[in-house]
């Protein structure tokens, strides 16, 4: 490196003290994380919006930007450069998305003395727009897909280009990003109505709307390599991922290492990429994308900032990206060599969007009633900006968390991903959490036998209707609306839930209920409690019912003697209901309704239900108190002494041991005492 580089560098990389993350969401939290363990001191901004958000609190200090536009906040640099001085702050890390791979941003951060933690303004114009880094790589002999990307923008050079190239083609925005500005053309009269609508999205997105022209390529798969570069001129790659499984170019799951790739294209892929961030000297992390054939890869972009994704290549290396930025942010040599990058198991990520699959992807904007997250054991790890009671809003990118799964095969990776996105239960908002279950479980998906147009094909069998609740969900409903009565009663001496499990109501009262489930169907479900075991009754069916607080939260439900573990969460007339079945929501129509003592039941001794009479304890004309024991009863396996109503004389015994009787029937007649 020569003395002026030397210098130049020396002034944009330096250690330093303060970060300011200027970003939000889930990425900002994780920025923080690292940046806090490495002994640094972190500044959050924030939009009006978001002045409750995660980010804000978990920062050590934190400054508003502005309105929530994006424009009027997170991506006014103004601003941003205010809040770092305000501060103290002497670096900033841009997260990805907003202004992370904005040059103008970065130069700014180089002439006020502030650490840009990223490459430099030049690199990132060198590799920021798709023609101009295709370009270079073709200068650096990196394999292109066969397309047009130059100057000339005219209809008749690119209608040209694409003829040239052979159809299909996609046509693609040369500043695109987060798949926009993007349309496949399948032949040559969709060509320019294709191009003119990309055109119009680009300049509303990008602010520019020139286009370059791909061979679109077959059975697309996407292949990316993780690289990092110090100002050292070390540069090192991290293996690849592969994020085949996307939605209109947009990434859903992403997994490394590639299950496609064997260990000689595996080089060849990683050796590619190092040859491409070479070729502008890069420094810091950054992604080169490729989209292959199955047999061959080529080249289609360079991110020059952290990927969303990049957990997973954390995962299956040990390395952490942002420690590494933030030293490489700090003028430090990478601390690990080529060959000591190393690459243990499987891992693999799914996005949880705050959208609703089955309505076509519509964002879901609210306030998160219920968030529950599994814990961070057995090689998963959860990466989330939100929690329970904060607004999703309809400003910015509607990703709430990755739920990421490590494991030492890919088929375990997929299974502990799902098992931990079926403990993942966010409500109050539409979430994409089915769906990415329903994903990763597909037998094609296990099969790797996929392409990048793989959800667009599947997309009914992936967004299943809610289905019918079966007993346990309404069983799991009635539990957490007794389970919400009995904290609420916690500070009642007279309640007759105070005493858990063991209350003793004279008589056995009826209460019902109704529910309405998704598709607005009305089930009716009536309790019977109080002398004995708990019953409900639904569609004609008795099962005998027990519930509690189960001491890992959500409740424990004993169904016909079997225990089932499930969630439960009731908020005004919802109730949000998660068991082995998925996630449902029943609404509680008329929580006032009726409860009434069973006059039949209320002063005789009384069948509760049908069973078998086990002991007669009593003889007749014995006299009894109140409470007394008389016969036991053998309900749904379950035993159960019926007592005297009052004090009185055993008039008459009328059944014996054996006998099978009917509910209501009466068993014995007790005479009051005068
Ligand atoms: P990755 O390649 O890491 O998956 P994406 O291309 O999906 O990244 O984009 C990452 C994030 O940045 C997304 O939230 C996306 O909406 C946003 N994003 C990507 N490009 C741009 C851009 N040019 N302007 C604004 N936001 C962008
Ligand atoms: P963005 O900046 O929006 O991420 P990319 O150029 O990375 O744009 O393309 C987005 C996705 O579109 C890629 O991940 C890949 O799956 C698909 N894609 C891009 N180029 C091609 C191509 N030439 N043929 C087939 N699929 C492609
Ligand atoms: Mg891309």
């Amino acid at each position: 490196m020569n003395a002026k580089a030397a210098t130049k560098s020396a002034a944009l990389y330096r250690r330093f003290n303060t970060l300011l993350i200027a970003n939000r969401g889930e990425i900002a939290c994780r920025v923080i994380r690292t940046a806090r363990a490495m002994g640094l001191r972190t500044v959050a901004v924030y939009s009006e919006a978001d002045a409750d958000a995660v980010h804000v609190a978990m920062a050590d200090d934190a400054v508003l930007l502005g309105p929530a536009r994006a424009r009027d906040s997170y991506l006014n640099v103004d601003r941003i450069i205010e809040a770092v001085k305000k501060t103290g702050a002497e670096a900033v890390h841009p997260g990805y998305g907003f202004l992370s791979e904005n040059a103008d941003f970065a130069r700014r951060c180089a002439a006020e003395g502030i650490v840009f933690v990223g490459p430099t303004a030049e690199m990132m114009e060198a590799m920021g727009s798709k023609s101009g880094s295709k370009a270079l790589m073709e200068k650096a002999g990196v394999p292109l897909v066969p397309g047009y990307h130059g100057e000339a923008q005219d209809e008749k050079t690119l209608a040209d280009a694409a003829s040239k190239i052979g159809y299909p083609v996609l046509a693609k925005a040369s500043a695109g990003g987060g798949g926009r500005g993007m349309r496949i053309v399948r032949s040559a009269d969709e060509l320019a109505a294709a191009i003119v609508s990309a055109k119009r999205e680009a300049l509303a997105a990008f602010g520019d709307d020139r286009m370059l022209i791909e061979k679109f390529v077959q059975n697309p798969r996407h292949i990316e390599v993780q690289i990092i570069g110090d100002s050292h001129g070390n540069l090192i790659s991290l293996f690849e991922r592969e994020c085949t499984l996307q939605r209109r170019h947009q990434k859903v799951i992403e997994e490394a290492p590639s299950p496609t790739l064997n260990a000689a294209q595996r080089d060849a892929v990683c050796a590619a990429a190092r040859k491409a961030a070479g070729a502008v000297n890069y420094v810091g992390a950054g992604t080169i994308e490729f989209v292959s054939d199955g047999k061959e890869t080529f080249f289609i972009e360079m991110n020059t900032r952290l990927q969303v994704e990049h957990p997973v290549t954390e995962l299956i290396t040990g390395v952490d990206l942002v420690e590494l930025q933030l030293r490489v942010a700090f003028g430090e040599k990478l601390p690990l060599a080529q060959d000591q990058v190393t690459l243990n198991g499987h891992a693999i990520e799914a996005r949880v969007y705050a959208e609703n699959p089955n309505k076509n992807f519509m964002p879901s904007v609210g306030r998160i009633r219920t968030w529950h997250t599994p814990e961070e054991v057995d090689g998963l790890r959860i990466d989330a900006g939100y929690a329970e009671g904060k607004t999703v809003s309809p400003n910015y990118d509607a990703m709430l968390a990755k739920v990421i799964a490590w494991a030492p095969t890919r088929d375990l990776a997929i299974s502990r991903l799902n098992r931990g996105l079926q403990e993942t239960d966010v409500r109050g908002i539409v979430t994409n959490i089915p769906f990415l279950s329903a994903l990763i479980t597909h037998p094609d998906v296990r099969a790797n036998t996929i392409d990048t147009g793989f959800i667009e094909r599947e997309l009914a069998k992936l967004t299943p209707a809610e289905g019918q609740l079966t007993d346990l969900e309404l069983a799991a409903a009635v539990g957490s609306i007794l389970q919400s009565e009995r904290a609420a009663a916690g500070a009642d001496v007279n309640s007759p839930w105070r005493a858990g499990a063991g209350w003793a109501a004279v008589a056995a009262r009826r209460r019902r209920f109704m529910f309405r489930q998704a598709d607005g169907t009305e089930r009716k479900v009536s309790m019977r409690y109080g002398q004995g075991p708990s019953t409900l009754a639904i569609d004609g069916r008795v099962i005998a019912f027990a519930s509690s607080a189960s001491p890992r939260g959500g409740i424990d439900l004993v169904l016909d003697g079997v225990k089932h573990h499930v969630t439960v969460v009731l908020d005004g007339h919802e109730v949000y209901v998660r068991t082995r079945n998925g996630r449902f929501e029943v609404h509680w129509v008329d929580p006032f309704g009726t409860e009434d003592e069973e006059q039949a039941g209320a002063d005789r001794v009384v069948a509760p239900l049908p069973g078998t009479v086990v002991a007669l304890l009593v003889e007749e004309g014995a006299e009894v108190e109140k409470g007394a024991a008389i016969l036991t009863l053998e309900v749904m396996k379950m035993e159960q002494t019926l007592r005297a109503p009052f004090a009185g004389t055993v008039k008459a015994l009328k059944c014996k041991v054996g006998d099978i009787v009917a509910e209501g029937v009466e068993l014995a007649e007790i005479e009051p005492k005068a």
